[in-house]
């Protein structure tokens, strides 16, 4: 990781710190400052050992509203961000995750607030306590050159400076990189975003577009994303693309391939089988979650991977290389759009629950699409797979392992063996249903299949999942 932050046991440590100077100050002359009142500060981070620094305590935000501005000439990005949120606790005072930029002035309400920054942090002390319970609007002037993020294990994120404008984009972080955030999948919103870029640019994000307006030279482009969403499945593309806008089963549909590749090519193809892939998924998974669809095809080769930023994945060039399709990896991003979008996670430790079920779906539509059957991409899966390594807890290095793909298929594939395709597929339903919008566990998961198919299922799982050795075929 680029980013030296403050781990959770430090975190801890700190707090238990705090707490024992507040005791012998109460043993003392009485325990004055933030603690005085029961107002204290919020967690600086969200406890998740994937992500140590990332995310906040003590509030729950609802709603980011983004006004930003970037020249690409200069590299330069101006942002106002308006953020909603309530508090958890009677809280003193807050963090949010901002990488690099600087911040001119922040205001809680209309109050001007102290802020403070460091690193990766940008501390928000309102005039006022927050009690429990009180929403809050926060208010964050800031500009600067936003930085990327490398990570040997994960390749580039955050905001990348393109030939012809940049992305943002990265998983498990990115958002920091370009507006303040409480960047942790715990904590999802919707999203306002205004985005203003010279005339002939285009600048894309996710959600339902907006109407777009210009003035002296700078186009301002709209998009809004009312289904909450995790900060890391945000995404800004600007640059040169050729946007393709319209409709699939009534809502917007926005594509968008680099105007740098192929008109024709293996990207702008693939690309156009969105509609007909999520329609094959939704048959299988239940409803499609979002109200628009697309996805954006860029030219930069830093960027290796393929992320399904909602309602609107995005794929590196090197998925369409030597101009073959690829709408396995459509429907790998798409099914995301359940498996991670919709259906997020609780902590990265689960990550399992977004890509073993992603993969799952690139053998279902392989198989749909008069390729391998499903039955045996699992036998070949199961014939090579390293049994020593866990699906669940990978470890902050193989977050983005094979087990965590393919032993996740594996397991998605023996839950249906054992209990058939009927119960298997309302199992799948009655998760995406249920927690839909929200947040889960494995925990969840393997209770939720239990009661649906209504035997146990915990033996399985944890062998498929986290066994040291090959299971026993269902
Ligand atoms: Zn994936």
């Amino acid at each position: 990781m680029v980013r030296t932050r403050r781990t959770p046991a430090g975190a801890r440590l700190t707090a238990t710190a705090t707490a024992l100077t507040c005791v012998v100050a109460l043993l003392t002359a009485g325990c004055t400052g933030d603690d005085s009142d029961g107002f204290r500060p919020g967690a600086a981070d969200a406890g998740d050992p994937y992500v140590p620094g990332h995310g906040n305590g003590g509030y729950d935000v609802t709603h980011y509203g983004l006004d930003v501005r970037y020249d690409p000439p200069t590299d330069r990005l101006t942002g106002r961000a308006v953020i909603t949120a309530t508090a958890t606790q009677d809280l003193s005072r807050f963090n949010l995750d901002l990488v690099g930029l600087d911040v001119a002035t922040v205001r809680v309400g209309d109050a001007p607030a102290d802020h403070r920054r460091g690193n990766g942090e940008l501390v928000v002390t309102p005039r006022d306590g927050l009690p429990r319970g009180r929403q809050f609007t926060v208010t964050v002037d800031y500009a600067g050159v936003p930085t990327a993020v490398e990570d040997g294990s994960l390749g580039s994120g955050g905001f990348l400076h393109t030939a012809d404008g940049a992305v943002a984009l990265g998983q498990p972080d990115s958002a920091a990189t370009w507006f303040p955030v409480n960047d942790h999948p715990s904590d999802k919103a919707s999203y306002d975003l205004a985005v203003t870029v010279p005339d002939g640019l285009a600048a894309l994000s996710n959600g339902v577009p907006g109407p777009k307006s210009s003035a002296d030279g700078w186009t301002t482009w709209r998009w809004s994303e009312r289904t909450p969403m995790a900060s890391y499945l945000s995404t800004l593309v600007i640059g040169d693309y050729r946007v393709v806008t319209g409709t699939h089963a009534g809502r917007p549909m926005v594509t968008a391939v680099a105007a740098s590749l192929p008109a024709t090519g293996a990207a702008a193809s693939s690309l156009a089988r969105t509609g007909e892939i999520v329609d094959f998924l939704a048959s299988r998974f239940g409803p499609y979650p979002f109200d628009s669809y697309g996805g954006i095809v860029i030219a930069d080769d830093r960027i290796g991977y393929a992320l399904e930023t909602q309602s609107r994945p995005v794929y590196g060039p090197a998925f369409f290389a030597d101009d073959r399709p690829n709408p396995g990896v459509v429907a790998h991003e798409l099914a995301h759009q359940w498996f991670g979008d919709s259906v997020s996670l609780t902590r990265w430790g689960d990550i399992w629950l977004n890509e073993g079920f992603a993969s799952y779906a690139e053998w279902l539509w392989e198989e749909h699409d008069g390729g391998r059957t499903a039955q045996r991409n699992f036998e070949l899966q199961y014939a090579k797979t390293d049994w020593s390594q866990p699906s669940v807890e990978p470890g902050r290095e193989l977050m983005f392992g094979t087990a965590v793909y393919k032993r996740g298929a594996l397991t998605v594939h023996a839950l249906r063996r054992t209990v058939g395709d009927d119960a298997f597929f309302r199992i799948l339903r009655t998760w995406t249903a249920e927690r839909a919008t929200g947040n889960a566990t494995t925990a969840d998961l393997v209770t939720l299949a239990e009661r649906v198919a209504g035997r146990q299922l915990r033996p399985l799982f944890d062998a498929w999942l986290v066994g040291g050795s090959a299971p026993t075929l269902p």
